[in-house]
């Protein structure tokens, strides 16, 4: 199968429209028909779906192949990494292994101390950077995967608008939270994890452990142990309270 570049980037440039559209979404709710009940339901969706598609499904799950499962469950993360909202699996995996390979340098897809923060927290920085197809020799293989990257934005509006049938509150929980709550989780760990708390491994990027970024994102702030370790399927491998992960108890529960 060969990719266009230029499709792999407009892609990538439309996917903002996705975050543009969970923001009103949410904002259309808090002004309209805000309750506390349905923002704890919100910050719910967003530590289930958001955290099951994008921190599990996407990251750890298609990028770094670190743990298998079932064809049952790969479906379901297949589903639920798609309903998260981030553009499509393929594209985020070839990015992010970019990233890795070459973190912190102008190679980079996102690398704060160049591209600055604001840049990387509203992704602007994708518009100058095209991803090649040949860092996911693997993903392209999967059908199901390329079929939702051949047709992602027919598909993602088709879902929306089969949410919106329903009211408001299917498109809040099943995508506003979870995919903000991913936006700003992904945008934070991008600048905050590379460059601002400790780090325990000498690796040769600006990644760093936080403390705080952990505890919000319940596991994703150990990002120099995830530098380090990147095909562990989680960072708490030093049996340090504070470096806790609670996907590692989803992960132990659906691998096989
Ligand atoms: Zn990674
Ligand atoms: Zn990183």
């Amino acid at each position: 199968m060969t990719l266009d570049p230029d499709k792999l980037f407009s892609s990538s440039a439309k996917m903002k429209i996705n975050f543009v559209l969970s923001i009103i979404v949410i904002l259309y709710w808090s002004v309209n028909y805000f309750s506390w009940t349905v923002l704890l339901l919100g910050l719910l969706s967003y530590y289930t779906i958001g955290k099951i598609g994008g921190d599990v499904a996407l990251h750890r799950y298609f990028s770094h192949r670190s743990f298998k499962t079932s064809n049952f469950w790969d479906k379901v993360l297949k589903f639920i990494s798609f309903i998260v909202g981030h553009g499509s699996q393929f594209l985020w995996v070839i990015t992010h292994r970019v990233h890795h390979k070459d973190s912190d340098t102008v190679d980079d897809p996102h690398p704060p101390a160049i591209a600055g923060n604001l840049k990387i927290f509203l992704r602007t920085w994708s518009s100058d950077f095209v991803p090649s197809a040949k860092y996911g020799k693997d993903i392209i293989r999967d059908t199901e995967i390329m079929f939702i990257h051949k047709h992602y934005f027919k598909l993602f509006y088709l879902w929306l608008v089969v949410l919106s049938m329903f009211g408001i509150y299917p498109l809040l929980l099943l995508f506003a939270f979870p995919c903000f709550g991913f936006f700003l989780e992904t945008g934070i760990v991008n600048i905050v994890g590379h460059g601002h708390g400790y780090r325990t491994y000498n690796t040769p990027d600006h990644s760093t452990n936080n403390i705080i970024l952990n505890t919000l994102t319940i596991g994703n702030g150990m990002h120099n142990t995830h530098h380090c370790y990147q095909s562990s399927y989680t960072t708490d491998i030093r049996n340090k309270w504070y470096e806790f992960d609670l996907m590692k108890y989803f992960i132990h529960a659906i691998r096989t």
